[in-house]
């Protein structure tokens, strides 16, 4: 069974939709990988369809760094990388480390294949940078395998050689055979150009040893068990095993191996793997001498090689195509023919230079892109750091405006929004206000000081706070006057606990401040009546005041 249908399975059964997106992204990602893009691109719009519909923006990113994997399987690089760079931005714009290291990975895939290696060669740094911070063996093994690739391009065997160590390291440790079976034929791919060194410096010994091993390794390969074989990853290992047949002379097995490469690039629709066949096959048949069928497959190449924008390849059917005038021998025609492909190389040329530069384009365009939004991302932080500031500024305006700095009660504001709630309470819970005012202070300020009537404010305040339970609210209502809310209190129960609070301001000793100072404290107090407003307890309190001060003073009155 394709041990991809469990995704079938989970998505089937995601409780909701996000889950469902997650999967279905994660299952685009794996069909990409076995090299099925056209099944990875249907699972890819499904998940775009509902990253959009649920504004994913990072899901969405995910999903476009895989349409740009299936653009890479068609060969079509440039819109690859466009769909890379594009899913670099997303995720470097919403700090997705993950989705930027795979993004960055798929990019330098694509460079690699154009032949813009120092670009492939920046990204991958870039995305090892972050595998780093962010340990992930599935990205370390591409970073490492394409790497080798690159290094093999560029002829620096050594390296290339621990980089595709290291990444079958990996796949060994992962118990991954899709990638396994990638990194060895890439090595073998790399002992074959090492063998081509050697033979080349006339080290036939060691060339052959080279050669044997690639081989080796190739063969078994392809006798291996079938379930994990992605069909780009068949036609690559064809490719390497007959170049490698070509170099050991076995060109009849080399001949097969093309064939069958040529036929898998047309099924999966891939110009670029057909192109590479069609080259090899050129070469054969010069070597045969089978000049028009040369040409025909030669001229093939470079049209689909060209249009896959995979430069190196294109450079190596024109190669072919020199071969194939010198085979030839026809030298007067083949002046004119030369004069012919001259021309169409300068075309490709340019065309290949185009794309080179497109290429490089796309890619400082998302360089300068990261840098703005590396400085939006520093400018974003400072502005909310700003906002914070504002914001507890704010609330602490908020709270200074409804406070009495002197006693740290509420004030009359506080007190005003408030009553507007206690008293839209039900009509059925109990509610009593008591306003109370201390006895002649205006003497109290003349008498002694102004700063000592600050400091009797204070203690009374502090006084009326003391007796007051959870739910009470006082306030200081202006001046030496007070407010105080008694949710749930009935008049007496009102009475009895602002009797307490008198009692306690006219038996304070209060000389600590003076020794000839005496404060009391009148009050008036009403219980809510079902047709009262606000402004009508206040009225009723303030009348049993009034009457308190009348009585002479130092008692509490229900009014
Ligand atoms: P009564 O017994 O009738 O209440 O007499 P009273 O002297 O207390 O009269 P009234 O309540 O009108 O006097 C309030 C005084 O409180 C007037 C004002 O000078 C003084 N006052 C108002 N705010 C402050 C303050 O913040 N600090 C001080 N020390 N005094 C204040
Ligand atoms: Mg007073």
């Amino acid at each position: 069974m394709n041990p991809l249908h469990k995704f079938d399975q989970e998505i089937a059964n995601a409780s909701d939709e996000a889950t469902r997106l997650a999967l279905l992204n994660r299952y685009a990602f794996a069909l990409a990988r076995t090299g099925d893009a056209d099944a990875a691109l249907l699972k890819v719009e499904e998940a775009e369809l509902l990253a959009r519909k649920l504004r994913d923006d990072v899901a969405q990113g995910r999903a476009l760094c895989t349409r740009g994997i299936c653009r890479y399987l068609h060969a079509d690089y440039i819109e690859a990388l466009q769909c890379c760079m594009a899913a670099c931005a997303t995720a470097d714009q919403h700090g997705d480390q993950e989705g930027l290291s795979a993004a960055l990975l798929a990019a330098a895939a694509c460079h690699y294949q154009m032949g813009t290696l120092e670009e492939a060669h920046t990204a991958l740094m870039q995305a090892l940078g972050i595998l780093e911070v962010m340990p992930d063996d599935g990205m370390a093994f591409r970073a490492h395998n394409t790497l080798g690739a690159i290094l093999s391009n560029k002829q620096k065997y050594d390296e290339a050689e621990s980089h595709f160590d290291e990444a079958i390291a990996i796949a060994a440790r992962m118990d991954d055979e899709f990638n396994l079976r990638r990194a060895l034929v890439n090595r073998a791919n790399l002992h074959h150009k090492i063998g081509v060194a050697l033979a080349e410096s006339g080290e036939t010994a060691d060339a052959k040893a080279y050669f044997e091993r690639a081989a080796g390794v190739c063969e078994s390969m392809r006798t291996r068990d079938s379930e994990f074989k992605a069909l780009r990853d068949v036609a690559g290992c064809a490719g390497t095993l007959g170049e490698i047949y070509v170099s050991m002379e076995r060109l009849e097995e080399a001949w097969v191996l093309f064939d069958e490469m040529l036929n898998l690039g047309r099924e999966m629709n891939n110009p670029h793997v057909q192109a590479e066949a069609l080259m090899h096959l050129g070469k054969l048949h010069i070597s045969r001498g089978a000049f028009l069928q040369a040409r025909d497959c030669l001229d093939e190449s470079v049209k689909l090689a060209a249009g896959a924008n995979t430069q190196h390849l294109v450079a190596r059917a024109h190669e072919g195509l020199a071969n194939w005038f010198e085979a030839r021998g026809e030298f007067k025609a083949a002046l004119a023919q030369y004069k012919h492909y001259v021309e169409v190389h300068e075309i490709l040329l340019r065309r290949e230079l185009d794309s080179t530069s497109r290429a490089r384009a796309i890619w400082v365009e998302y360089q300068q892109a990261r840098r703005e939004a590396e400085t939006y991302r520093a400018r974003a932080e400072r502005l909310s750091a700003k906002n914070e500031e504002l914001a507890a500024q704010a609330t602490r305006f908020k709270v200074d405006a409804r406070h009495d700095p002197l006693t740290g009660l509420a004030n009359r504001r506080g007190l005003d929004e408030q009553l507007i709630e206690l008293v839209a309470a039900p009509s059925a819970d109990r509610f009593a206000l008591a306003i109370a005012d201390i006895d002649a202070f205006k003497s109290i300020n003349d008498g002694f000081t102004h700063t000592l009537g600050d400091a009797v404010l204070k203690a009374v305040a502090d006084m009326i706070r003391s007796q007051c339970r959870h739910a009470d609210f006082p306030a200081r209502f202006g001046g030496d006057e007070f407010v105080l809310c008694l949710p749930g209190a009935t008049g007496e129960g009102a009475l009895q606990m602002l009797e307490r609070v008198r009692e306690n301001v006219a038996g304070y000793d209060w000389s600590a401040l003076d020794p000839a100072l005496k404060v009391t404290l009148s009050v008036g107090i009403a219980e809510r009546t079902q047709s009262d407003s606000v402004e009508t307890l206040m009225r009723r309190a303030d009348e049993a005041l009034y009457r308190a001060k009348n009585k002479g003073r130092n008692r509490v009155v229900l009014g």
